[in-house]
């Protein structure tokens, strides 16, 4: 019990008498943005006169950016930019969460606000109809860091028994699954699936496939819900591509991609163009595929585990050793998406699709004057 939180051990019935008290007409707002480490989730929650049905009715906010990472003392209001709405699966309807985009004192986007670049990019980009599906891996933790449910010395049984396992040898840590994808359901996540992974204690999400800059709205309030599922459990979800070194599994965020030509009948040449186009800027890609410019990933990306070597650019079907893999039933049909396999599980998904999208449909720069 030691590496669980206090307050998950707070008394839920007395929390209960609360929750279901009526609150009138009035709606709890809850702010949401991403901080300065450009990992980190910070919210916040203010009262609203009534139930607002479109994102026009939230209005903006700010909040003090030399807590967060974000600004020095002496200037430190930063702007909330509202720009997503959800429902609120933990206090409920009619109340919300509202993913925001930060802005500085100056108005500029701060220097973790990637998504006003991103969608400038997919707007330029709409006519192809981009398509992404994320495949978010984490692992569980106690509050003691260690990983949830392993034995407090030494290690569990290797890996084999766990990727998509049943049972209590197999599974650790199902009810934040569960919970956890309920709460994305009812609050209008596009989550696309779960399983259990090859590392005990670690699992998978994936959200999509949704079109445009919708990836990085969803995948990131995805992301808020598991760690508020898991602040109620007292357990900790860590995206650290490689928490545990040696023969375990390391975790990723495989990203899937599709244009409206790919799904077409006759669409794997557009997906082997793409694939060119991947090939010749591994580099550039490698460098926003975590936060750290593939300092993280360098743990990962290894060749071993179901990964490519960092420094080398492969594409293949059916394979999962490769940079990029066609899935087989895309080879067979001749049509449909590829899997971006070098994303690691804690990058920022609006650099990850803007960059793909810009390598995949965008003329470039660099590449006419290499010519
Ligand atoms: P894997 O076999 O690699 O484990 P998953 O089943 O975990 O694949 O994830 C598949 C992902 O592919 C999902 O996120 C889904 O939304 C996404 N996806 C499915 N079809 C498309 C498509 N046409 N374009 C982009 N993404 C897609
Ligand atoms: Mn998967
Ligand atoms: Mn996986
Ligand atoms: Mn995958």
């Amino acid at each position: 019990m030691a590496s669980m939180s206090l307050s998950s051990c707070l008394s839920k019935s007395v929390r209960q008498h609360y929750m279901s008290l009526p609150q009138g007409e009035k709606c709890q707002v809850t702010y949401i943005w991403i901080d300065g480490t450009g990992e980190g989730l910070r919210n916040k929650t203010r009262t609203l006169d009534s139930e607002p049905k479109t994102i026009e009715d939230i209005p903006e906010w700010n909040f003090d950016g030399s807590s967060t990472y974000q600004a020095e003392g002496s200037n430190s209001d930063m702007y909330l930019i509202p720009v997503c709405m959800f429902r609120d699966p933990f206090t409920l309807d009619p109340n919300k969460l509202v993913l925001c985009e930060v802005l500085k004192y100056n108005r500029l986007p701060a220097e973790t606000n990637h998504r006003i670049s991103c969608n400038k990019v997919m707007e330029e980009v709409k006519e192809h109809s981009i398509w992404f599906g994320m495949e978010q891996e984490y692992t569980l933790l106690g509050v003691d860091g260690h990983p949830f449910n392993w034995p407090a010395n030494g290690y569990p049984a290797p890996q084999g028994p766990y990727y998509c396992g049943v049972g209590a040898l197999n599974a650790f840590g199902r009810d934040i699954v569960e919970c956890h994808y309920k709460a994305c359901l009812y609050a209008g996540i596009k989550i696309y699936g779960t399983n259990a992974e090859v590392m005990p204690s670690q699992w998978e999400f994936q959200v999509g496939p949704c079109e445009g800059i919708e990836m990085g709205d969803h995948l990131w309030v995805a992301r808020f819900l598991l760690y508020r599922v898991c602040e109620d459990f007292g357990v900790v979800a860590t995206l650290d591509p490689k928490p545990v070194t040696g023969n375990w599994n390391g975790a990723g965020c495989h990203t899937n991609v599709s244009t409206y030509k790919m799904r077409e009948e006759g669409g794997l040449p557009y997906i082997e163009e793409a694939i060119d186009r991947l090939s010749k800027r591994h580099d550039k890609h490698i460098r926003v595929y975590d936060p750290r410019e593939g300092q993280d990933n360098m743990r990962r990306l290894t060749g071993q585990h179901e990964t490519s070597n960092i420094n080398d650019f492969s594409a293949g079907v059916a394979n999962r050793g490769a940079s990029i893999r066609i899935p087989r039933q895309v080879g067979q049909e001749k049509k449909g998406y590829f899997e971006d396999r070098r994303p690691a599980a804690n990058c920022d998904p609006y650099c990850v699709t803007k960059m793909i999208a810009t390598t995949c449909l965008l003329d470039l720069e660099d590449e006419k004057e290499n010519q």
